[in-house]
C-alpha cells in the first residue's frame, strides 16, 4: 500500500513536526492519569501504530486521520482498524503476560 498519498483534510505539503507534537503533549490533559494510559501501553500503542499500513509519515493514521502520537495517549481512545484493533492486541500482551 501506499502510504505516502496525502490525507484527504490536509495540503500535501503539510507535515505535523515533532516539535508541534512534543508541544500538543504538554497540555495538561496528557499529563492526567485519569485521561491517560500508562507510559507502557502508550509505547506499545506506539508501537503498534508503527507497524500499521494505515500509518503515513510515521504520524497520520490514514483512517481516522489522527496523529497517533496524541491520540495513542487518550485512555478513551481506540485504534481505527475496523475490525483488527491493533492497540487492543498489544494491550493483551500485557494483560496475558501479568495473568502468567
Ligand atoms: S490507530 Fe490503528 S489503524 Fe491507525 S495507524 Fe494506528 S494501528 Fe493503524
Amino acid at each position: 500500500m501506499d502510504n505516502h498519498r496525502g490525507c484527504k483534510g490536509c495540503e500535501s505539503s503539510y507535515h505535523v513536526t515533532d516539535q508541534q507534537i512534543n508541544r500538543m503533549l504538554q497540555a495538561p490533559m496528557f499529563q492526567s492519569p485519569e485521561h491517560c494510559v500508562t507510559d507502557e501501553m502508550y509505547q506499545l500503542r506506539l508501537t503498534a501504530c508503527s507497524g500499521c499500513d494505515k500509518l503515513m509519515n510515521g504520524t497520520t493514521c490514514l483512517i481516522c486521520g489522527c496523529i497517533v502520537q496524541i491520540t495513542a495517549k487518550l485512555k478513551a481512545r481506540s485504534c481505527a482498524k475496523p475490525g483488527d484493533d491493533r492497540w487492543e492486541a498489544a494491550a493483551a500482551g500485557i494483560w496475558a503476560a501479568e495473568e502468567r
